[in-house]
């Protein structure tokens, strides 16, 4: 709980206790975001999923500070490039430089280097690279190699950019997640091949997030959260991608601290897209808007946002102690997203009273 959210929540809105959203002419004046002016918000990001809930939560509150902490678990390493697929989403996306269609990757790119590549019978091959991103990965790998830390080296990319969110990784040391391959005798193979070449077919038995014990928080990602007047779960995958980012130390415990109101992946029992399900069988957990809830529990969450598909989880026992509201929840154009945004914002608001 943040006071600072409470307090510019009163002096914003002198009639108090109103949290739902007055359809002000378009645009015209909105006192729903006038009060959001100046405000906190730290968002534990995967990729498409949380870049698209970005671009919602960027046109909801346009004047509020928005630090995003970009998982890095599926971070890999292709012909000797560093790779941060979920960074680079975000990056794209909010920058106005995402191959729309793809949800990934770089608009209008071609694939000549990967085929030259291919002549010389270099793999991998399943791993899409265009040759625009293959120049964001160039210059990464450089600025790493010139020993920059991940975090510094996101901050000069993002110049470019300019997403109009602080893009942290969620560390600068080295985390990778590992998938095990169920009745494979304990193979693991990284996230990637499982996810991308096995498109999580072979049923998986478990994840790890090597490296994340010895791992240390990006610098700032800790404060961010800390300052945070509310912390966003965007609708990310909740094992590989916000998952990864909680195991990094330090992380989950500074957000339980804070107002978190977090948006379901699953809608109506289903991932909207992804395999997100595969990944919570993995793990025992059931594919539903509650059961993903239940799985960060009442001491991370505070407010969860379903869809509207499944407002029974509203009442749902295993949620007691979270504050369930059902909304639309398809992330189907700019303004459904803001709406969402905003809604999540309306019920931390409503929370932190
Ligand atoms: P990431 O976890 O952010 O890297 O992104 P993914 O692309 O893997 O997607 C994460 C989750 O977002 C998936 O589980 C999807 O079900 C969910 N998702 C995708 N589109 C929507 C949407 O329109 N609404 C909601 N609520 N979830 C969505
Ligand atoms: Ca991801």
């Amino acid at each position: 709980m943040t006071g600072q959210f409470s307090a510019d929540r009163r002096q914003d809105r002198p009639e108090g206790g109103v949290t739902g959203h007055p359809a002000g002419p378009a645009g015209g004046a909105r006192p729903g975001v006038a009060r959001l002016a100046g405000m906190r918000i730290t968002v534990p990001a995967g990729g498409v999923g949380a870049a698209r809930f970005l671009r919602g939560l960027k046109s909801a509150a346009p004047d509020a500070e928005i630090t995003v902490i970009g998982n890095t678990g599926d971070d890999i390493i292709l012909f000797g490039l560093h790779v941060s697929p979920d960074l680079d989403t975000v990056m794209y996306t909010l920058g106005g430089g995402i191959d729309e269609e793809q949800g990934w990757g770089r608009d209008g790119d071609t694939y000549t280097v990967l085929a030259e590549l291919a002549a010389y019978g270099a793999g991998p091959d399943w791993f899409g690279l265009g040759d625009r991103d293959i120049a964001t990965h160039l210059h990464r790998t450089s600025m790493l190699g010139a020993g920059l830390p991940l975090s510094a080296a996101t901050r000069v990319l993002c110049e470019r950019w300019q997403p109009g969110v602080r893009l942290l990784p969620m560390s600068d040391d080295r985390v990778e997640t590992q998938v095990i391959l169920a009745g494979q005798d304990g193979r693991t193979v990284h996230f990637q091949e499982w996810w991308v070449r096995l498109h999580a077919e072979v049923p998986a038995a478990g994840f790890v997030f090597a490296g994340a014990e010895d791992a240390a928080p990006a610098p700032g990602a800790l404060e961010a959260i800390g300052q945070a007047d509310v912390v966003l779960f965007p609708p990310s995958n909740p094992v590989v991608s916000v998952g990864t980012i909680l195991a990094v130390p330090g992380i989950a415990e500074a957000i339980r601290a804070k107002t978190v109101v977090g948006v379901s992946p699953i809608i109506g029992g289903a991932p909207v897209r992804g395999m997100a399900d595969k990944c919570l069988a993995a793990i025992g957990v059931e594919a539903s808007a509650a059961g993903v809830a239940a799985h960060y529990g009442p001491a991370l969450l505070d407010g969860w946002l379903v869809d509207e598909r499944d407002k029974a989880a509203v009442d749902a026992p295993e949620l007691a102690g979270v504050a369930v509201r059902a909304v639309p929840l398809y992330m189907t154009d700019l303004p459904a997203t803001a709406a969402i945004a905003r809604a999540a914002l309306d019920l931390a608001a409503e929370l932190a009273a």
